[in-house]
């Protein structure tokens, strides 16, 4: 008999207020030779929650060559106005682990030739300033108990069940947002 995996329950979707704020990068570390590892926080950072879903992303804002701080678009009535912001100084990045007690979100960057992101990221030291927006959630895994179900029947029937099927479709798909599709304006 096949058997099941145990994944912890995430924490309740929170609707986050959409703000930006100005993080100091705290520590780097090269996970390869293409990946980096930043550490965001300090006191810039505060106020920042989670949207309590595991797949999310931010926007991160790098200042402009020549200089050290980063614009952010303005707050209004709970949208981010980007409409001062130069789109070649923003990416959209996942947040790989965000830690409340100590007000850090961790970041992983994939390294490659060209981009201010990339180049950011390869030259990051503690003290640089970054903007960042509030998280905006994507995919929402399904709840234990479907994924027992569907890994329970995946294992033990060889025709897909339709629990499995269900649970597949849910994983595939974003959870609804209300944020702008990733990549394709603000975030
Ligand atoms: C929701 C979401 C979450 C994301 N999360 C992450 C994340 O956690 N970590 C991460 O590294 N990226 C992530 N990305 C992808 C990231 O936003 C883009 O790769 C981003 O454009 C990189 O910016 P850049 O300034 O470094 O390069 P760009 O200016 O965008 O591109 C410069 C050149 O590099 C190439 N390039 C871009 N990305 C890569 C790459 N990964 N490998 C090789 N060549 C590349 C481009 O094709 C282009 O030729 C995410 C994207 C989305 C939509």
């Amino acid at each position: 008999m096949a058997k099941t995996a145990t994944i912890a329950s995430r924490g309740a979707r929170v609707a986050v207020r959409r703000q930006a704020f100005v993080a100091e990068v705290l520590r780097t570390r090269a996970l390869s030779p293409s990946m980096m590892r930043v550490v965001l926080g300090g006191r810039g950072l505060l106020g920042f929650v989670s949207t309590g879903v595991g797949d999310e992303f931010v926007r991160l804002l790098f200042a402009a060559v020549g200089e050290s701080e980063p614009r952010l678009p303005e707050a209004k009535d709970g949208v981010l106005d980007y409409g001062s912001i130069d789109p070649d100084l923003s990416r959209v990045y996942t947040v790989r682990r965000f830690d409340a007690e100590r007000g850090e979100v961790t970041i992983d960057f994939a390294l490659h030739s060209g981009g201010i992101a990339a180049a950011w990221a390869v030259r990051a030291k503690p003290g640089d300033r970054v903007g960042i927006t509030s998280p905006t959630p994507l995919h929402a895994p399904p709840d234990d108990r479907r994924v027992r179900r569907a890994a329970h029947r995946a294992g033990s029937v060889t025709s897909a069940s339709s629990d499995a099927s269900d649970a597949e479709k849910s994983m595939s798909e974003p959870s609804s947002s209300a944020d702008p599709v990733p990549g394709a304006g603000a975030g």
